[in-house]
Parts: structure tokens; C-alpha cells; sequence
């Protein structure tokens, strides 16, 4: 069976992707995991992919595209594969769509700002691969891998989304479904979110480099 995952970050893909796989036995594609294994591996593409996700911004398509249709080739994924984080633009659906992969089915995880902002602001990983919640998941001993040992910090990219909606005047959910007229009504008429303070709170927190 081939899924494609969609959700905002902090939707919690991630843990619905594990649950699958432990359910249909498919490999779990996921381009961010795939992107800072890069990073970290210091490869090419590594330190292309770098500035981009540091500075919290999409990696150019060519990249991940190329890096997904490498990936889906691998023995692993002919048995089915769950796509999470891919396609996040429409060149990369269009790519998707290009090299002639049968999808059986897309789900999109639908949460609201509010749990969103909670989630990624708890939200704690230690460079051994270990990944908490300061609320949800916490480590035994405050700020500390239960794994490793090491201190528990806060993905840059999760910083980096939260920051920009500190920052942002604004944090709506447009519909596609809706026509222009109805979105920019919206656009005049949503209130402020009052969940933002929560979000500027983890400005404080040192990031992953
Ligand atoms: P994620 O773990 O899915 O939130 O991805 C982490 C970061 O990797 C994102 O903030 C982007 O910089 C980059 N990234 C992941 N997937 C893609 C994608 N499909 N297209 C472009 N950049 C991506």
C-alpha cells in the first residue's frame, strides 16, 4: 500500500506514520528525516539542504525530488511506502505524479493551530535521534536523553516555525475549497490567535545547529 502524509509540522505525522508502519509493514519515507540524515552526514546534499532548513524555508524541489525518487527505488519500498512530508508544493506533486507511482491513498492530519503550537513548542530532540515532549513524552530526568544522556534541545526548524508566528500578525488556515471572496473575508475578520505567547516562549531554548 502506498500513502502520501499530509499535516502541518507538528500534526503529528510522524506518530501516525510509526502506527502505520507497525500496522501494514511499509517502509516510512519521511524527507525531513531524510534531509537532516544528509546534514548530519555532512554529504553534498547535506550542506546544500543546510541553509535552507536552518533558516526554516523549503529545500528547492529539485533536491528533494531527486532524493525521493532515489529513495522510492530502494528494495524497501516496493512492498509500499507512507510519503510524509512529500509533496509540500506542486512541482513536487507534479514530480510524484511524473515517475508513474500508483498512491492508494492521501491522508491529510487535520489539527488546530491551538494543539499545533502546544505540540511544537514542547517539542524536544537529542542528536542521538531520541525525540520527547515536555508535556506528552517527557525524559526522566528534566532536559536529558534518557537514551544518551546528552541535553534535550529544541529542533531548529520547530524554533523557526514558531518564531515566524510569534512574529506574524496572523495565523490562518486557508481552504481551498473556499472561493477568493470567502478567504479574503476571513482575512479581514479572524481574530488575533491568543495561543502566540505560548509560541514566543521557546525562543529562549538553545536550537540544534
Ligand atoms: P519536516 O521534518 O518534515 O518538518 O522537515 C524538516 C525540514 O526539511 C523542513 O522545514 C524543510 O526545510 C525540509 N523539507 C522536508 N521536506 C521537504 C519538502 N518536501 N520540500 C522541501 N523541503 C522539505
Amino acid at each position: 500500500m502506498n500513502l502520501v502524509l499530509l499535516g502541518a509540522p507538528g500534526a503529528g505525522k510522524g506518530t501516525v506514520a510509526q502506527e502505520l508502519v507497525a500496522e501494514f509493514g511499509v517502509a516510512h519515507i519521511s524527507t525531513g528525516d531524510l534531509l537532516r540524515a544528509a546534514v548530519k552526514g555532512g554529504t553534498e546534499l547535506g550542506i546544500q539542504a543546510k541553509k535552507y532548513m536552518d533558516a526554516g524555508e523549503l529545500v528547492p524541489d529539485q533536491l528533494v525530488i531527486d532524493l525521493v525518487k532515489e529513495r522510492l527505488a530502494a528494495d524497501d519500498a516496493q512492498q509500499g511506502f507512507i510519503l510524509d512530508g512529500f509533496p509540500r508544493t506542486i512541482a513536487q506533486a507534479e514530480a510524484l505524479e511524473s515517475m508513474g507511482v500508483h498512491i492508494d491513498a492521501v491522508l491529510s492530519i487535520e489539527v488546530s493551530d491551538e494543539k499545533i503550537i502546544r505540540r511544537m513548542s514542547g517539542r524536544r530532540v537529542c542528536e542521538c535521534g531520541m525525540s520527547y515532549h515536555t508535556e506528552y513524552l517527557p525524559p526522566k530526568e528534566e532536559g536529558k536523553c534518557d537514551k544518551c544522556g546528552k541535553p534535550l534541545v529544541i529542533r531548529n526548524d520547530d524554533a523557526n516555525f514558531l518564531v515566524a508566528h510569534a512574529l506574524l500578525p496572523r495565523f490562518i488556515r486557508l481552504s481551498a475549497a473556499r472561493s477568493l471572496g470567502r478567504v479574503s473575508t476571513s482575512l479581514i475578520t479572524t481574530p488575533r490567535s491568543t495561543s502566540l505567547s505560548n509560541a514566543a516562549r521557546c525562543t529562549s531554548v538553545s536550537f540544534v545547529s
